[in-house]
């Protein structure tokens, strides 16, 4: 395969001369946190009084972690470490998990961001050739924006359609060529759903492509979605926090995240004792971004569960692969004592031919105990009225689940297209049970 490189000279750095990249880097990022209210006060603490503190890249664990707690704590300049004046945009997270986030970013802040986008976006082997069409929610969601920018650097014909409205969006694929998209995985599996409905053909698309991130999917899900659609999945993954889009992105192998380290320092910890697990290993991601100066974020801890591939990639960049990052740690259910991770369930029901693109996980409270119904839709070809073989199916995905999950779940069936879908990540998990306070 002949791979392309956006920037060749920094994604095939040699790894000493990205390491000391890193440290100039983060000595830089240092200085411009320790103008923040936050960071003046917690490097102080920990004994770090200006850059000179850091004198190598162990350094980095003097550094006290930084929690989305933090964050919503100095709300809503207390991160900002540039004059207002120089600040020209803002973004917020999606608030999947609480009350938003707000980032801010400089003129050249954008602009590095732009680069990373880009430099993701290229390394898939699109170029100015192609249309791009990005069906995701714009606004303060940094998908919007970030992947805009970054399709237009590489030359790219830029449709910024958002999400929603399948109707529109294959008229836009149909009337423009369009031959990459950008969706959640939720998004691009709905599309495929309506496309039947739609009366669309296959053949009148010139569909190359998908990059699908925001919210974690299964290798099942990415293999489904090009099998339906014909096309090359791409997993694209980042945050807010780490500016959006363009933290890690799958290269042409499709196999990882490259996660750009002259932008970022990546380190996986285990969640409980915070301390780095051996290389492999799975555990919580935390981030410190190297190409931000108005909103500095040290040692973010991202919730997120991943591990490094340990061996390199055949298309020569030299920055560390994650595996596919399969939620967040406060993503688990605790379900009669037995902790299940929505992912686990996605994987098990995408994998099975017969069940369709949506479905929900329900978790309740019956009298003492727990009760978790899954509720899937049936493919398009399988009809609602024929009793026997949607028992059969329904037994099958119960004992499929119960041997992966150790629980055994009700299975609700749904008909094709009839489960809720959203517009921006998919709502997954609906958890009735009241919280313990
Ligand atoms: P919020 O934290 O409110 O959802 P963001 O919009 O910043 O706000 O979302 C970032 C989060 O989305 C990540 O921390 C991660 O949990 C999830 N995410 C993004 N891309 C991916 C991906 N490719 N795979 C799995 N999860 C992802
Ligand atoms: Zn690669």
């Amino acid at each position: 395969m002949k791979y392309q490189y956006w920037n060749e000279q920094f994604e095939k750095m040699p790894r000493p001369d990205l390491e000391s990249w890193q440290l100039q880097r983060l000595r830089a990022v240092t200085a411009t946190a320790l103008r923040t209210p936050f960071y003046r006060e917690r490097l102080t603490k920990a004994g770090i009084r200006n850059e000179a503190g850091i004198k190598s890249l162990e350094d980095l664990r003097r550094i006290p972690f930084t929690t989305k707690q933090d964050l919503r704590s100095g709300f809503p300049y207390g991160f900002l470490s540039i004059p207002r004046e120089e600040v020209v945009r803002l973004h917020a997270s999606s608030g999947t998990t609480g009350t938003p986030t707000t980032i801010y970013f400089s003129r050249d802040d954008l602009s590095r961001w732009t680069s990373f986008v880009a430099r993701c976006i290229y390394g898939t082997g699109c170029d100015k050739t192609d249309v791009f069409q990005n069906m995701i929610t714009y606004g303060l969601f940094t998908g919007g924006l970030g992947f805009h920018a970054g399709g237009e650097e590489v030359g790219m014909l830029v449709i910024p359609s958002g999400s929603g409205n399948t109707a529109r969006q294959f008229r836009l694929m149909q009337d423009f060529g369009t031959t990459v998209v950008h969706a959640t995985p939720s998004f691009l599996l709905h599309v495929e759903s309506r496309m039947r409905e739609e009366g669309v053909r296959r053949e009148s698309l010139a569909l190359k492509r998908a990059f699908a991130g925001a919210e974690p999917y299964s290798e099942d899900t990415r293999r489904r979605i090009e099998g339906l659609l014909h096309i090359d999945v791409y997993n694209s993954y980042g945050l807010s926090e780490m500016n959006g889009p363009g933290v890690a992105f799958e290269c042409q192998c499709k196999n990882g995240l490259h996660i750009w380290e002259d932008g970022y320092i990546a380190e996986i910890v285990d969640p409980q004792t915070l301390e780095p697990v051996a290389d492999g290993e799975t555990g919580e991601l935390v981030l410190t971004i190297l190409c931000r100066e108005a909103t500095p974020i040290l040692r973010y801890r991202t919730r997120d569960l991943t591990g490094f591939y340990t061996e390199p990639c055949p298309c020569g960049r030299t920055h560390r692969r994650l595996r596919r990052i399969t939620g967040r740690s406060d993503d688990m259910l605790i379900i009669n004592g037995v902790n299940v991770f929505p992912s686990q369930i996605e994987e098990v029901i995408m994998a099975m031919k017969e069940v369709g693109n949506n479905y929900l996980i329900v978790v309740e409270k019956d009298g003492a105990l727990d009760r978790l119904t899954v509720k899937t839709e049936v493919g398009p070809e399988i009809f609602m009225d024929d009793a026997r073989p949607l028992n059969a199916l329904r037994d099958r995905i119960r004992a499929h689940l119960q041997a992966s999950i150790s629980i055994n779940p009700r299975v609700e069936l749904h008909e094709h297209g009839s489960l809720p879908i959203s517009e921006g990540k998919a709502v997954r998990v609906k958890d009735t049970r009241p919280r313990d306070l």
